[in-house]
């Protein structure tokens, strides 16, 4: 169905961007895996290429750290000339500083609402040209849970999930008319390097609030991403999609 497409997946080299990279190129997607070029990222980005193609998928990496307007569109015009014009964007690439607002340093807001906030409107931005000349495209935001609930320590990083939800709702207005589905994945507590490093009581006092009890695991998360970049989805558009458990209703 998505036979041929060109995708682009933001912080695809780890967590639940590798995964949903994974099942898109399942698919017949073309796959663009952005990472940002620090430390190990890039081994891990090219780790995530090789087990696409692997099992015969076709993959590239692409790095640019998608908070500078400048890196994304290098990035977006090798991606054009290596792959081909994007035709569904997956704005995953994310990350938190957690603490509480009387501790968090302005460097600790700007930080994560420049990564998970301005980085989706610089990426969004980016591949707009191309979608519209093609009158299509799938957009999917990855937001969260703590974006509707907030949550004790993450005022940065929950600011930063709810703006998503309102870019999405604003994208998926203005581009409607061009062809193009603007939706949001809201994560629950989903099993990655991002909770990996929380504390046991942590971890136990959250599963106490899932109505299923469990963690999600990142396959989770991306079997809806994947229903929003498809065409069983195409009558829906500025909506959130809560994969959490039960976790918040
Ligand atoms: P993860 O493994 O840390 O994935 C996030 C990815 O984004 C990492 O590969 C990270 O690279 C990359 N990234 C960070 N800053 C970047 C930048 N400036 N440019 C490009 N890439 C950048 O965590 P995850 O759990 O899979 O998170 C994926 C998305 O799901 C995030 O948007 C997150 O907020 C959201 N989410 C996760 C959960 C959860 O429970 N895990 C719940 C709700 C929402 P580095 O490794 O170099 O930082």
């Amino acid at each position: 169905m998505l036979d041929g497409k060109i995708a682009l997946v933001t912080g695809a080299s780890s967590g639940i961007g590798r995964v949903i990279a994974n099942k898109l190129a399942g698919l017949g997607v073309k796959v663009a895996i952005n990472y940002i070029d620090i430390g190990d990222i890039k081994a891990d980005a090219e780790a995530t290429v090789a087990e696409i193609k692997a099992a015969g998928g076709e993959a590239a990496a692409f790095a640019a750290d998608v908070s500078s307007e400048e890196s994304v569109t290098a990035m977006i015009k090798e991606i054009n000339a290596e792959l081909g014009p994007v035709d569904i964007l997956v704005n995953n690439a994310g990350l938190t500083q957690d603490t509480l607002i009387m501790r968090m340093k302005v460097e600790q807001w700007e930080k994560v609402l420049d990564v998970n906030l301005k980085g989706a409107f610089i990426c969004t931005k980016a591949v707009l040209k191309g979608m519209m000349k093609s009158r299509y495209g799938k957009i999917v935001n990855i937001a969260s849970v703590v974006g509707f609930s907030g949550n004790a320590g993450q005022a940065n990083y929950s600011a930063s999930k709810a703006g998503l939800v309102g870019l999405t709702k604003t994208s998926a207005q203005e581009l409607a008319s061009r062809g193009i589905r603007v939706n949001a994945v809201a994560p629950g507590f989903i099993r990655t390097a991002m909770t990996e490093v929380l504390p046991e009581t942590v971890i136990d006092a959250m599963k106490a609030k899932i109505s299923l009890g469990t963690l999600g695991e990142p396959e989770d998360v991306a079997d809806a991403v994947v229903f929003l970049a498809s065409h069983e989805s195409d009558y829906i558009t500025g909506n959130t999609i809560h994969v959490n458990g039960g976790m918040y209703m």
